[in-house]
């Protein structure tokens, strides 16, 4: 695959991404798929889905789990719902992860990713090492499927990241970076971040946002790429100077506005193409 190949979040019938046709529409090379609902993720789906890639001639890059009950209404509603966080749901989100792993599988997709959720930053927290171990059991399940695990970036801070990765220590446990989600949480600068955990980064998205009045307390606000506090050319040169050299993965989270979803991503497409001729 040729170094940053353009792509974007697409999603069946779950999660926040654009329809298939309309990546088609857009003209790009690659997506990532929110993983589509229980009852869609049948091998004859996996089946007719692949058909539909090769038509496009598109490549999926990753799968991303998502689960029933998860809300992003606020930071304090994300710790309570997101991930393998929350106690109540734990084991039944880390045997759908698995599922997801397989549906991937089927999909021929080597890397599945999740938000795993707000990491305790407490390492004596009891929380913390329950969720280190349900994401060595979701890790060791990939590696018996051929597949990496990428966590989602934003809850945590780059140093209680790399601190997760390591005690989780399993050799398929990546980074998917998303600097955006930095600002959204307030849980740092976006670059100096990516800097930090460069060595894990093995897939990215590339989205916007603006920093909260009280960061970390209230949402920042997502915005069209390149209008935001990330700074995308010098994300694409500190992406660059770390070696990363996979897919550009755009996330625009308005899916219920469609023309304007797709228009936005239409203009981050062109925005990309021309940072990649420079920089890449
Ligand atoms: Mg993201």
């Amino acid at each position: 695959m040729e170094k940053w190949p353009i792509g974007v979040f697409a999603s069946i019938d779950a999660g926040l991404g654009v329809k298939l046709e309309v990546a088609h529409e857009l003209g790009v090379p690659t997506i990532q798929l929110h993983a589509p609902a229980p009852a869609t993720r049948t091998p004859q789906n996996a089946e007719a889905f692949l058909k539909r890639l090769k038509e496009y001639g598109m490549t999926l890059t990753a799968v991303f789990g998502g689960f029933e009950g998860e809300s992003y209404a606020d930071i304090p509603t994300v710790a309570r719902t997101v991930g393998l966080v929350p106690p109540a749901t734990r084991d039944a989100r880390a045997r759908e992860m698995k599922e997801i792993a397989d549906f991937a599988k089927l999909l021929g997709c080597s890397v599945v990713a999740l938000h795993v959720g707000f990491v305790p930053h407490d390492k004596h927290d009891p929380l913390y090492l329950q969720v280190v171990t349900v994401t060595q059991q979701i890790c060791d399940h990939c590696q018996r499927n051929g597949q990496s695990l990428h966590l989602e970036t934003g809850q945590e801070p780059a140093d209680t990241l790399l601190g997760f990765i390591h005690d989780v220590g399993r050799p398929n446990l990546f980074i998917n970076f998303d600097p955006a989600n930095m600002i959204l949480y307030g849980s740092g600068e976006p670059i100096a971040a990516l800097r930090k955990v460069g060595r894990f980064v093995r897939s990215v998205h590339c989205k916007d946002a603006k920093w909260a009045a009280r960061p970390g307390e209230e949402w920042g606000v997502e915005v069209p790429l390149g209008e935001g506090d990330v700074g995308m050319e010098n994300y694409l040169r500190t992406l660059h100077e770390i070696g990363y050299v996979g897919p550009l993965t755009i996330e625009r989270e308005i899916p219920q506005e469609p023309e304007r979803q797709k228009a936005e991503i239409a203009h981050a497409v062109r925005l990309l193409t021309e940072l990649k001729a420079r920089i890449g």
